[in-house]
């Protein structure tokens, strides 16, 4: 067996030991005599599976007793439609644009009401976060919505908007369990799991009480509805049971590394080790300003288009996988998330240094 090292954006590197811990229970699932994948989402085993993934989710963000936790399905994307169904009581919303992500959730938002636009970081290509602390926030907004970690461009916010009293919904998919966070401070946290968590088909969607009513948008499907799945304890339907397994099995393996304040430790040694390297670099760059980069998605380049493919094609060929930047932006990324080990990313600046050296 021979494995890479993956810096995929998404879907990502999961930690060895919960994939093989899966392997392990793949045919027998704890004594029941069969796999996870076949089993009924009614069944004891199952409820087990999900409320003890559930509980370890709570324990790791220290989320407050006002607030559910939702395994649902349909990814980030499907939350970018399901958030004004369920909030936009005024039809109205604003939206601060840091990236691609955040601009789909504002079109995708821009179909239900009057979503305002109240700061956008385009003008420079997405590479700095907006001052937030006085933004016009609007009188009668639902909500205020941004997207943390910006997974392209490699920013992340190191301060939350003021939102002025208005309730902060937050897309954390790319930075999901990478720090600790103050769960009180938002009115939804939420994100596609295949970043930081598990397997892609899965959006944890953790809502404060009181933003959960049957007060939604007329012609929102039932399925779409957070009340729906609050009250069914995220099993009104069949849920996507083997990619909650496996996030549980992340929130344990999480724990035992030291809960979050660990992971951030573990996160800010890793980046600075890029970081590092890249501000000192003759032939690397980052493309962020210093004050905004992000712990988990690192973009550089080289300033040159054929010398960035030359090593993104030498690095594949040296076992480091999915270092091409996003096909919008170019160059290359780094996503060294949770599960990524620091060797992973002390080879790759060796490796970097050495490419480098041979192309001056
Ligand atoms: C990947 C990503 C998405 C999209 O996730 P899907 O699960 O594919 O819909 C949305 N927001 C952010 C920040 C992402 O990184």
């Amino acid at each position: 067996m021979s494995r890479v090292y993956n810096f995929s954006a998404g879907p990502a590197v999961l930690p060895e030991e919960v994939l093989q811990e899966a392997a392990e229970e793949m045919l027998d699932y704890n004594g029941t005599g069969m796999s996870v994948m076949e089993m009924s989402h009614r069944s004891k085993a199952y409820d087990d599976i999900i409320k003890t993934a559930e509980k370890d989710l709570r324990d790791l963000m220290d989320i407050p007793d006002n607030y559910k936790v939702l395994f649902l399905q349909g990814g980030a994307s499907q939350q970018f439609a399901m958030i004004p169904m369920n909030l936009m009581k005024n039809k109205v919303a604003d939206y601060i644009v840091t990236g691609q992500w955040a601009k789909k959730a504002y079109q995708e938002a821009c179909k239900y009401g009057k979503v305002n636009k109240i700061a956008t970081s385009e003008d420079k290509t997405f590479s700095y976060i907006p001052d937030c602390s006085d933004l016009p926030i609007s009188e009668d907004a639902d909500y205020v919505y941004i997207c943390e970690n910006n997974t392209i461009y490699g920013t992340k916010y190191k301060k939350l908007p003021n939102t002025k009293g208005k309730t902060l919904v937050a897309d954390v998919s790319s930075c999901f369990l990478s720090e600790p966070v103050d769960v009180s401070k938002y009115g939804i946290i939420y994100g596609g799991v295949q970043k930081n968590i598990g397997p892609a088909g899965v959006v944890i969607v953790i809502i404060r009480e009181d933003l959960i009513t049957e007060d939604v948008l007329e012609g929102t499907p039932t399925m779409l509805q957070y009340k729906i799945h609050a009250d069914a304890n995220s099993l009104y339907n069949t849920p996507p049971a083997y990619g909650i397994y496996i996030c549980g099995k992340v929130f344990k393996w999480i724990k035992k590394m030291g809960g979050l304040a660990a992971m951030k430790e573990h996160n800010e040694k890793k980046a600075k080790i890029l970081y590092d390297f890249l501000d000192e670099s003759n032939l690397f760059k980052g493309t962020v300003v210093k004050e905004d980069r992000s712990l988990m998605n690192v973009p550089f380049i080289t300033g040159d288009e054929q010398l960035d493919a030359k090593f993104v094609k030498e690095a594949k060929e040296a076992g480091f996988e999915n270092l091409k930047g996003h096909r919008t932006v170019g160059g290359m990324r780094a996503s060294i998330y949770n599960a990524m080990p620091i060797e992973g990313v002390e080879k790759l600046v060796e490796f970097m240094k050495k490419f480098e050296k041979e192309n001056a």
